[in-house]
């Protein structure tokens, strides 16, 4: 009990910065949408076999592309909740857009990185009719697609370590799987993950273009443009919200601190508050709370509990951050079942002890900032 008190005031502590917006609203962001992850269990145990660390985290064990079965699964989670307005909870999952195309750049001879669409990947390597499943999420107000860049991948490593000829890089490449970095890589490097984490300042242009490139991707596969942007693995570049803003993204949302490249090329922490606009107009806010069901550190529902009630002492709404690898079966069924039955409980929680909540797609939330 003192714990819980303590942690409530610990969150509420933190959340007092940054604009209020006097309403209980919840907004749940869930990253990682789109990209191949790990392709299948035959890939998982081939690579495991082949010395690569496949349970070195959930994320190279458990995540994988969601099958319709998944997401008819998180839907009906979702709809069973309801808020006073009568709208079920929500979720906007982030997506990347894009991933390597690994047959083409085989046959290029890994001279250059090649981009395959989500769409074309959706149809070639998911399980279902998940495209359909895409527009019934919309449909029932359940699931509203947000921007998270276009590949979850450091592009230009990821090539020069195939080209080197790393011999780990090169299997899991052979199995289609790109979350590999050989021993050296930069700590924020790690697996290749952050899309924006560049050595080269010649690289800047095409990292731009790619960016840019992965909004017409994100049209292509909804029909309609995100309203946020949030960077893989909280790493970005200085002055690039700029190139978003063109595109017509006005929002980022961020964690506390966001690790962003500087014009020296060094990366360094930067500070948030929500409600805050960049130089060159960007406004973002901060998730305020987190939510990792699968994670092996994950002791229950109560921390995140605690969170949303110091964001609610506040006056703040609570922006709950979370990842796919906590709701896809694809490799282990009982991984998408743990994670569905902790946010079942969640929700249920939420609404018993704050029954005026409203919950929020990411794009509604914006509008009150
Ligand atoms: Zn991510």
């Amino acid at each position: 009990m003192i714990q819980t008190i303590k942690r409530s005031l610990i969150s509420a502590f933190r959340n007092l910065p940054g604009k209020s917006v006097g309403k209980k609203i919840v907004v749940i962001e869930c990253d990682d949408w789109g990209s191949r992850g790990v392709p299948s269990i035959a890939a998982y145990q081939k690579l495991k076999a082949a010395g690569l660390p496949m349970d070195s985290s959930r994320y190279a064990h458990f995540d994988t592309l969601a099958s319709a079965q998944d997401l008819e699964a998180l839907f009906d989670v979702l709809s069973k909740y309801k808020d006073v307005d009568g709208n079920p909870a929500i979720v906007s999952p982030f997506f990347n857009t894009a991933n390597p195309d690994f047959e083409k750049i085989k046959a290029n001879g890994f001279t250059k990185y090649v981009a395959e669409p989500v769409v074309d990947t959706i149809k070639k390597y998911a399980q279902g009719d998940v495209l359909t499943r895409w527009k019934q999420g919309n449909e029932a107000k359940v699931w509203s697609p947000e921007y998270h860049g276009r590949e979850h991948l450091a592009t230009a490593m990821w090539l020069n370590a195939l080209q080197s000829g790393d011999e780990k890089v090169r299997t899991a490449f052979d199995y289609h799987f790109a979350s590999y970095s050989p021993p050296g890589t930069p700590k924020a490097a790690l697996n290749f993950r952050p899309n924006f984490y560049v050595e080269s300042t010649d690289d800047m242009l095409s990292v731009k273009a790619d960016m840019e490139n992965g909004i017409a991707l994100f049209y292509e596969a909804f029909g309609f443009y995100p309203t946020v942007f949030n960077a893989p693995n909280g790493v970005f570049i200085d002055g690039f919200d700029q190139y978003l803003l063109g595109k017509g993204i006005q929002f980022n949302a961020v964690p506390r601190q966001r690790l962003d490249r500087g014009t020296d090329g060094q990366y360094r922490y930067r500070t948030f508050r929500t409600g805050q606009k960049s130089a060159n107009g960007m406004t973002c806010y901060v998730r305020n709370c987190n939510f990792e069901p699968t994670e092996r550190s994950y002791a229950g529902i109560n921390h995140i509990l605690s969170q949303i009630q110091g964001a609610f002492i506040c006056g703040k709404a609570a922006i709950i951050g979370t990842h796919r690898v906590n709701f896809v079966g694809g490799i282990d069924e009982k991984n998408r079942s743990q994670g569905l039955k902790e946010l079942d409980q969640l929700l249920f929680q939420i609404l018993k002890r704050w029954p005026d909540t409203l919950f929020m797609s990411s794009k509604d939330f914006t509008k009150l900032l």
